[in-house]
């Protein structure tokens, strides 16, 4: 078996969990219509559901959020986090915000207007909802390889720049206010891009006059994956790769509840000086003066000193590889998922477990209730719960092409043992996997209705 290093921490402050009988399991999920959002934590023995937020923090970090300075202006936090973000990213202004999403719909008021087109590999959600909020267009343009699972390309977060300039002669560059992409390409399983690409990508958009920004949120785990797989990065540091990275784009926005390792906090940045100014007015109209954004003191503080734990190599290791250990593992017991595993997050494949579930039962569904019946494990659905829609013309059902079941994995939170319960639950489940029944919709809403929907057992 290869060697996956431990983890880089000794533990200090433990929080309790606990695993439910399964009568109370069984009654816990009844209760939440069978659907693992409305279940409450106190249910769950390990969380799964998502690595945004649900880091732990480290000693370092909970030492400086005591240092907070929480004046309204100019505090000595933002001046620690000025410092450190001008070190790793290095654009000429930047601006915090309270996550991900803020950053992201100012950086869309300010630039998109109806009718524009934004290409990237591919948008997130949240990306994509706000620039289609603002009359934009999200264009993803991953390359093919992405879409199959079983591809073991290094780099399926690359933009397949053949696709790019054909996109961008048709659409015209004055209709694309910026270009962007997201690294690691969260939307498409955590996987990242090779630098090789990125700088295409930038040469790319540049030779027509498109900014370009990059969607940050797991820029360090993108590093890392350059540093382990790409030719002529293995002496790097994971910083001097960001470094290079960000060298390439002209801003950036970023979730920082994943690399900067912050249960809360956003960053926001660029070069430009008149988008600056627009970002500025509508930060203060939104989140806050530009010296908090929408943060309090000591969350600054906190997130800079995890942007630099983030990059740390020891970390990273220890991080990629654990999600690669999990993925060995369920190769192991035969159970099929994308591969190769990204960096935060293993996606199994629900339809290949359940082939005698058709889509409309949900077997994506099927397996997440089952993972909580089996072991208290809360996993996310990401197949026709979350993307069957009916057809606006015919109005006959569009399902996924994939269902898929994603493990998403906590930064510094779980241990080896945590993982290796977590398989011995897949196995059990693998084998009574014919056994296995879908579900029945009983409530949805028209939007978003993974979060909210109640579905009984068929
Ligand atoms: C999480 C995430 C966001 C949104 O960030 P929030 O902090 O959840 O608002 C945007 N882009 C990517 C790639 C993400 O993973």
């Amino acid at each position: 078996m290869p060697y996956h290093p431990p983890e880089p921490f000794r533990i200090k402050t433990v929080e309790p969990i606990r695993l439910p009988s399964l009568a109370e399991r069984k009654a816990a999920i009844q209760a939440a219509g069978y659907n693992v959002f409305a279940l409450r934590a106190e249910d769950i023995f390990i969380d799964l559901l998502t690595d945004s937020g649900t880091g732990a923090m480290s000693q370092n970090q909970w030492a400086a959020m005591m240092l907070g300075d929480e004046s309204y202006a100019g505090a000595r936090s933002y001046q620690r986090l000025k410092t450190a973000v001008e070190d790793i990213f290095g654009f000429k202004h930047f601006f915090p915000t309270h996550q991900g999403r803020a950053a992201e719909n100012i950086l869309a008021a300010a630039l998109v207007r109806p009718g524009n087109a934004i290409p990237s590999n591919m948008h997130f959600d949240t990306t994509d909802a706000n620039i289609r909020a603002r009359g934009g267009r999200p264009v993803n343009l991953v390359i093919d390889e992405a879409s199959d699972p079983q591809n073991p390309h290094p780099f399926k977060g690359n933009l397949d720049i053949a696709k790019l300039k054909a996109f961008i002669e048709k659409t015209g560059p004055q209709n694309i206010p910026f270009g962007m992409m997201t690294l690691t390409n969260n939307a498409g399983g955590g996987q990242p891009a090779s630098m090789e690409n990125i700088r295409a990508v930038a040469e790319t958009y540049h030779a027509f006059g498109i900014p370009f920004y990059i969607d940050a949120a797991r820029y360090a785990e993108n590093a890392y994956f350059i540093k382990l797989r790409e030719p002529g990065y293995q002496q790097k540091t994971p910083l001097e790769i960001a470094r290079e990275m960000f060298s390439l784009a002209d801003g950036f926005c970023m979730s920082a509840k994943k690399d900067a390792i912050v249960n809360i906090g956003g960053l926001l940045g660029t070069n430009d000086d008149a988008v600056a100014e627009r970002l500025r007015n509508e930060l203060i109209l939104r989140e806050g003066f530009v010296s908090y954004g929408g943060l309090a003191g000591r969350d600054l503080d906190a997130m800079a000193v995890g942007l630099y734990e983030g990059l740390d190599e020891n970390y990273l290791a220890y991080r990629l590889s654990q999600t690669a250990y999990v993925a060995a593992r369920l190769k192991e017991i035969g159970a099929p998922m994308i591969e190769p595993p990204g960096g935060h997050a293993i996606y199994l494949d629900a339809g290949a477990i359940l082939p005698h579930i058709p889509h409309g039962e949900f077997p994506g569904q099927a397996l997440t209730v089952e993972l909580y019946l089996e072991g208290g494990i809360r996993a996310c659905e990401i197949g026709s719960v979350m993307f069957a829609h009916p057809d606006p013309d015919t109005g006959e059902m569009v399902y996924p092409r994939l269902e898929l079941v994603r493990l998403a994995i906590p930064r510094r939170v779980y241990t080896q043992s945590h993982f290796d319960y977590l398989v011995q639950c897949i196995a059990n489940i693998l084998k009574r996997a014919e056994s296995l029944r879908g579900y029945r919709l009983t409530y949805a809403p028209e939007l978003l209705r993974h979060f909210t929907a109640r579905f009984e057992p068929l």
